[in-house]
């Protein structure tokens, strides 16, 4: 039998899966490697080192082996344990929102060091920042951007016209900005309010300390959430049609 070949990488658990009576199937995400999934072997037993290491949304070092289907994290050194993000249940909630939304938003071992690093840095606020919430928008509007869904924010999808100080309009399906012309009359979009607007492209300019001293009214924060929710979900609809669409191919041997 071959020896099997060892690597070491940092990553983050972005999600746990119970596997036979003591083992752990992690999705991780890896500076390297992007996301990969690898096995923690009795990581379930109370007496294992490896468990407490490889905790939900904890930063890790860790030797990897590759195995024939699932690689297997064979030691662990923890770098981030984010202890105030895994306590507070509030806190919590936007971390899984966020491992959720990269989890569903990436393929297997497609590198994007960039990713990796606006999560390093999404968790890091998540644990520290006075309101995660922001931090969360940060993530959604930044990631979009990262994985080639980057919203338009400036001028008219229709009719090229730049944005206006006035209530506009926001389409998922046209990826971003209409005009109240082209956005209003046919309702084919969401009225997006001069506020929310510029909240967006403070987030999409990555001006962090100036979106964290936004006042932010209940109204503002609500619409922001409802247009980026809106937004995603038509993102991962089609990104789970066009996986189900190269499946098919490949079931049908033309892949
Ligand atoms: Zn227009």
């Amino acid at each position: 039998m071959a020896v099997p070949h060892l690597y070491r990488t940092e990553a983050i658990v972005l999600k746990r899966v119970d596997m036979g009576e003591a083992d752990k199937i992690l999705t991780l995400y890896t500076p390297t490697f992007g996301k990969l999934r690898a096995i923690a072997k009795g990581a379930r037993r109370p007496t294992s080192k490896l468990g407490g290491h490889v905790d939900l949304f904890m930063c890790s070092r860790l030797q990897v082996a590759r195995g024939r289907d699932l690689d297997i994290v064979t030691q662990s050194e923890i770098v981030h344990a984010y202890p105030r993000l895994r306590e507070d249940l509030y806190r919590t909630t936007y971390a899984f929102h966020i491992a959720e939304l990269l989890d569903n938003l990436t393929g297997e071992r497609i590198e994007n060091q960039t990713l990796y690093d606006l999560l390093l840095v999404t968790l890091e606020r998540l644990d520290t920042e006075d309101s995660p919430e922001i931090a969360a928008r940060a993530f959604e509007v930044q990631a979009l951007g990262l994985l080639g869904y980057r919203p338009e924010l400036h001028r008219c999808l229709r009719c090229g016209a730049e944005a206006q100080p006035v209530v506009n309009y926001f389409s998922a399906p046209a990826g971003g900005l209409l005009c109240p012309d082209c956005g209003g009359a046919g309702h084919v979009g969401v009225p997006l309010s001069v506020n929310a607007l510029k909240v967006l492209r403070v987030l999409q300019a990555g001006d962090f300390q100036l979106a964290r001293r936004l006042r932010l009214t209940p109204g503002l924060r609500a619409e922001l959430e409802s247009v980026l929710r809106a937004y995603l979900q038509f993102v991962l609809e089609r990104r789970l049609r066009s996986v189900e669409f190269l499946n098919t191919l490949r079931r049908e041997g033309v892949g």
